[in-house]
């Protein structure tokens, strides 16, 4: 039998599996943590042998054989080799790790897997978060799956229009909050007991367990630990979740290596990157985050101190991006390779090509850059401007002459 539970990254004090808990009684994050020694070894071929999404590393999930799996065949996403925009990035090798194909469009539903898993098994009520946008959308796409009613609250100001949507169809209960982000999360935190409704926002460990397997992933498809993985930072669950993956995969000798940790914000949204580069011991919080990058536009990310460890440990950097660089990432990707992301997903790429130009990224190493969400996700004007489509009227001479001319530019 597979030994798990949960466990405070900071007193180490050990709650049980199925303790509902989202922060130990001293305050600190919760972990997940599974019995790495007591697991049979597995070896790439066993995982080999299995479906591609994330259950195909059950061994490394934190459930029993016996368990009901919710899952909509999330993970088993596109690892692309991209030439030409390496190119573009300077870079000899380099690869997009695209998590827009996930079956709401972004990487929140390997979590999302796991954690409706994980909540059906403790029988819970209904479901809950605070969100951007994205964890909404996934939610609300897994309780429709298990049959658990799902509420959500999301900034009414600043959530996406397709993320908005696809919780509505998915049948959430959706609120929205004249505040921010952050406001929500800490909103919803403080009530969901008392409802009885259970909390799937990035605080809840289970959630990281699903998360970690992009990690699994990058190694099984590119047959070796690149040495950089860059990925967007928001509620900071994500890098940790990464990490743990990378770290559980050397322990049970899959890799002789890690990779180091990058992780990129925006300029009007960076605490994250802030506390790294100024040493600061405690995070510092920022009233009104600002950035086109709804998924990171995120003031006070819950998971700084997993965060930090994961930058720490891995030997990694950060560094932020501005709202111009975004957009124009984004464009590049979409442009150069057909790869289609949201703002925040292409945060990686443009904090790629700044580290390289100065010169912290060593570019003829294996970059691989977690692309997090799909372009479809966010059709804002402000993304096409410059690019906005020629009209014309039903006339074959004028058409005729705009082609030619669009052909020559
Ligand atoms: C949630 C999200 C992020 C940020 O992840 P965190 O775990 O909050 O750091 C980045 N990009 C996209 C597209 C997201 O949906
Ligand atoms: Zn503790």
């Amino acid at each position: 039998m597979k030994k798990v539970w949960q466990e405070c990254i900071e007193c180490h004090s050990v709650y049980g599996a199925d303790v509902v808990k989202y922060k130990c009684d001293c305050g600190g994050l919760l972990e997940v943590r599974i019995d790495l020694e007591s697991l049979d070894s597995i070896s790439w071929d066993d995982f080999r042998s299995r479906k591609f999404n994330v259950w195909r590393y059950f061994e490394l999930l934190p459930f029993e054989d016996n368990e009901r799996i919710v899952s909509l065949d999330e993970g088993g996403t596109p690892l692309y080799k991209c030439e030409r925009l390496g190119k573009w990035l300077g870079a000899k090798d380099v690869y997009i790790k695209y998590e827009g194909a996930n079956p709401t469009g972004s990487f929140k539903d390997r979590g999302m897997s796991v954690g409706i898993t994980k909540a059906l098994k403790i029988g819970v009520k209904g479901v809950a978060c605070a969100s951007t946008g994205n964890t909404a959308a996934s939610l609300a796409a897994y309780s429709a799956k298990a049959g658990i009613p799902c509420i959500v609250l999301v900034p009414r100001q600043t959530v996406a229009l397709g993320k908005l949507f696809q919780a509505i169809l998915y049948g959430a209960k959706v609120v929205r909050l004249d505040g921010t982000f952050d406001e929500a999360l800490s909103l919803v935190w403080k009530i969901v007991d008392e409802v009885g409704v259970y909390l799937l926002n990035s605080i809840n460990p289970w959630r990281l367990e699903g998360q970690k397997t992009v990690a699994f992933e990058i190694v099984d498809q590119l047959g070796k630990v690149p040495r950089y993985v860059v990925l967007p930072v928001g509620n900071c669950g994500n890098i940790s979740a990464v990490w743990k993956g990378f770290k559980e995969m050397k322990a049970i000798d899959l890799t002789e290596s890690a990779p180091l940790m990058v992780g990129i914000q925006a300029e009007g949204a960076s605490p994250f990157v802030d506390l790294v580069k100024e040493g600061h011991d405690t995070l510092r919080p920022i009233e009104a985050p600002n950035t086109i990058a709804s998924a990171i536009r995120i003031g006070k990310p819950i998971n700084w101190k997993k965060a930090l460890f994961a930058v720490k440990e891995s030997n990694g950097l950060v560094a932020k991006v501005s709202d111009a660089e975004i957009i124009e990432a984004q464009r590049m990707l979409a442009s150069l390779e057909g790869i289609g992301v949201e703002p925040a997903a292409a945060a990686s790429v443009a904090g790629t090509k700044k580290l390289i130009e100065n010169g912290e990224i060593d570019a003829s190493e294996t970059i691989v850059c977690i692309c997090t969400g799909n372009i479809l996700k966010d059709p804002n004007p402000e993304l096409i401007k410059g690019l906005e489509p020629l009209d014309v009227t039903p006339n074959m001479e004028l058409i005729r002459n705009v082609f030619t001319s669009l052909l020559k530019q």
